[in-house]
């Protein structure tokens, strides 16, 4: 049957979205493959419809249990067996575990979500041993990393579990394309000789513009948020406290806010989040605790109070606006006092960790302090070359201004 054919008779999809034909095809080979591609670009399905295609059953490591979850509902809607797809984290009852392994055994699994942190216990090992299995995706693979934003350790011992239960191809997947994070994933990973489908990172309707942050920060926040017109949007910021004190300005000046950090107790945080979706209130107040895994495609706006700890970061965080391709303004307040607290707060960590995080923020620094097109500046820091002069949807494109240098405070310390 012909990939398309494919396609359609189990998610409905008339065509493949951007390379996931090529990608699909070189999983099917047997090859290792590296998905690199912006979140929504529909990196699920290249591991979705090759596990439902082949025999066996797919481990999918993921490093949420909500995210799992999602998925799994998802693919049992789009099936007509529920054991098609299940889980393993450490949500579930050793009783559930039990059930959930014996339907796999039975064999009508195709596809099996793991948290990192369950697959390195040594009890799951001993069973996919007697499991046969047709590949091992790896989502969001920029975990291995700690140059990516979400360093998760266990996510360094998948490929020895790997090869302790049997060696089949590896996929590995992420929206994070700086070429450090590409190259830790593919060592960590054993996979040097994998074939890369890496797609292009431009979202070109998104509008980047940095501030200069003063004490009119907070004024300039609200008048800009009143000129939405209740159009959906985020306002980072670095502390959970500054999060508590803007929600409170923005109510007060009769703005439509929520917070969400991790500091509310969890009901609280999941009701905050369900108002944003619903669109009951328009604006979230929060700390970057928030938008994993969020996928609400009409965020028309997203506000960084506080510089964002890297471009990485930074990226995933504005890419929560215009999902929908509709238009999305992200203004990011920066100064260069800002650096010297961001610093301040990495002390307690290992000197390697602050080292790195120091690196990143002197790179964050740099592009807010640069008069070069934001687009071809962000985009180069993912490898990826922009060749058009002036992209027309950037402050620094729209009003060319002189360079300031200020990032040298913090490379003085
Ligand atoms: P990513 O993991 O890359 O962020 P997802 O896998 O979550 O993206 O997919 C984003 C959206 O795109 C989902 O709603 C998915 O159903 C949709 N999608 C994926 N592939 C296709 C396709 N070929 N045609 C139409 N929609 C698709
Ligand atoms: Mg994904
Ligand atoms: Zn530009």
């Amino acid at each position: 049957m012909a990939l398309a054919t494919e396609l359609k008779k189990h998610f409905g999809f008339d065509t493949f979205k951007g390379n996931q034909e090529e990608v699909i095809k070189n999983l099917l080979a047997g090859n290792d493959t590296f998905v690199l591609m912006p979140t929504g670009g529909g990196k699920s399905l290249c591991y979705q419809l090759p596990a439902l295609m082949m025999q066996g059953t797919a481990i999918i490591i993921s490093p949420l249990i909500a995210l799992m979850k999602n998925q799994v509902d998802a693919m049992r809607n789009f099936s007509e067996d529920d054991n098609v797809a299940h889980f393993l984290n450490s949500s579930l009852t050793k009783a559930v575990i039990d059930q959930v392994k014996s339907d796999i055994t039975a064999g009508h699994t195709k596809l099996l979500y793991v948290a990192p942190e369950s697959l390195t216990k040594q009890d799951t090992i001993e069973f996919l041993k007697t499991v046969p299995i047709s590949f091992y995706a790896v989502d969001e693979a920029h975990c291995i990393s700690e140059w990516g934003h979400d360093f998760r350790p266990d996510y360094r011992r998948i490929r020895p579990i790997i090869n302790e239960i049997s060696r089949r191809p590896i996929i590995a997947l992420t929206a994070t394309a700086t070429p450090k994070v590409q190259h830790d994933i593919q060592k960590n990973l054993g996979m040097l000789e994998a074939r890369i489908f890496k797609s292009s990172f431009n979202r070109s309707n998104l509008f980047y513009e940095i501030r200069a942050k003063s004490q009119n920060t907070d004024r300039d926040i609200i008048r800009f948020i009143k000129q939405q017109d209740d159009k959906s949007g985020i306002v980072y910021c670095l502390s959970r406290k500054k999060v508590e004190e803007l929600t409170e300005l923005l109510q007060l000046n009769e703005i439509n806010a929520l917070p969400y950090h991790a500091g509310l107790d969890p009901n609280t945080r999941a009701a905050n989040q369900d108002a944003f979706i619903m669109e009951k209130v328009s604006v979230i107040v929060a700390t970057i605790a928030f938008g994993m895994g969020i996928d609400k495609p009409d965020v028309r706006f997203v506000i960084h109070y506080d510089i964002p700890k890297s471009l990485e970061g930074y990226y995933q965080e504005t890419g929560r606006a215009g999902r929908d391709g509709g238009e999305g303004h992200c203004i990011t307040f920066y100064s260069s006092k800002d650096l010297a607290k961001m610093e301040k707060f990495m002390q307690n960590k290992p000197l390697v960790e602050q080292e790195i995080g120091r690196q990143l923020l002197i790179e964050t620094a740099a592009y807010a302090e640069s008069s070069v097109c934001r687009r071809k500046m962000l985009l180069h820091y993912f490898g990826e070359e922009y060749n058009i002069d002036n992209c027309g949807n950037c402050d620094n494109c729209l009003n060319p201004k002189k360079q300031v240098e200020a990032k040298d405070e913090l490379c003085a310390t």
